[in-house]
């Protein structure tokens, strides 16, 4: 059943929307679960299970269980508002292992390469970051180096052409390395500052596509052109994107993760195990197919809005 409380203001209505699953299923009954209450033993019972359900991992949650108790003990807070609070201040801290936003060079070329598993949502948020960059006064193109799939080939055209920016398009088959080849040296002709590339996403356990990530990879540095590898997961998938993650790192190296389709599940809590196990910063969350559907990351907005019972409706 859904209880409606007041609606407060909301601040970024796209993030209020996109977690809004998550919100309703898991953090935002902690946030009730909390309120003027004291901490009993089946409170911390019921955080711990509320938290498991939001996909925060059995890992993670051990470890923000062990430490708030730890303090709960201490005597650093006594109310069940207190322990959300500090809650929420520690799972912003996690979120937290990079503040400065995702660099990409102001001047001259900068590359940034797209990984991932296909149906992530790759292309989608190809588009989406092309778009969002464009507005912020870059000069973008893109390059289809998911040369394994014809489909992967013409969909990112499509979306190319949708959002008019210029695409180096390429054979199917045809050496993705190549592809990026093509596309530093049309940008830099150009003078674009901006090539998302796109790369192969069959599973990251087949060895070869892992070698073809680290030979675009090997292309690029030769060029001496800054590179930046930001991994798409998909937040549907719940700990398996964690697995995923470690594989491509390897590859290509991680400079950010994109965490897609967060409005399409109740476990957005995957964001802390996905940050806490790789180190890596979350830079942009996709909340829907639209091509604005894309904020950039920010932690306290993010917990906050997962909070935000004021806001939405919630479980009971
Ligand atoms: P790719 O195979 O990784 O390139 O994935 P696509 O970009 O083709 O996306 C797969 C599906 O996910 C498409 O139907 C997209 O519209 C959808 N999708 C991508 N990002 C999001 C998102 O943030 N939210 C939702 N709801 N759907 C998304």
């Amino acid at each position: 059943m859904f209880r409606r409380i007041f609606r407060r203001e909301e601040k970024d209505p796209k993030l209020e929307a996109g977690v809004r699953k998550t919100r309703s299923s898991f953090f935002g009954r902690i946030a009730v679960l909390l309120r003027r209450t004291e901490v009993t033993e089946d409170v911390w019972d019921e955080l711990e299970e509320l938290l498991i359900g939001a996909d925060v991992g059995a890992a993670t949650t051990d470890v923000l269980l062990q430490e708030m108790r730890g303090r709960f003990r201490r005597g650093e807070f006594r109310t069940g508002d207190q322990l959300n609070e500090a809650l929420q201040e520690r799972l912003v801290e996690l979120l937290r292992t990079d503040t400065a936003s995702l660099p990409l060079l102001s001047e001259g070329l900068t590359v940034v390469l797209m990984i991932g598993v296909n149906g992530v949502g790759k292309t989608t948020t190809i588009a989406k970051l092309g778009h969002y960059w464009r507005g912020e006064g870059r000069r973008v193109m893109l390059a289809a180096g998911d040369t394994f799939r014809a489909a992967g080939i013409e969909q990112l055209e499509v979306w190319a052409d949708r959002i008019q920016i210029p695409c180096v398009g390429a054979q199917p088959g045809a050496d993705p390395a190549a592809v990026v080849y093509d596309g530093i040296a049309a940008a830099t002709a150009r003078g674009f500052d901006t090539l998302i590339v796109d790369t192969a996403g069959r599973l990251h356990t087949k060895t070869n596509l892992m070698e073809e990530l680290k030979k675009v990879r090997r292309v690029v540095d030769r060029h001496n052109v800054p590179a930046r590898s930001l991994l798409v997961l998909d937040a549907t998938t719940g700990q398996n994107a964690v697995l995923q993650a470690r594989a491509f790192a390897q590859a290509a190296g991680l400079d950010g993760i994109v965490v897609t389709k967060l409005d399409g599940t109740a476990k957005g809590g995957v964001l802390f195990s996905i940050v806490r196990e790789l180190g890596a910063p979350v830079r942009f969350i996709g909340t829907g197919e639209r091509v604005d559907d894309l904020s950039p990351f920010d932690p306290e907005a993010f917990v906050a809005s997962l909070f935000a019972v004021d806001a939405v409706d919630v479980d009971q």
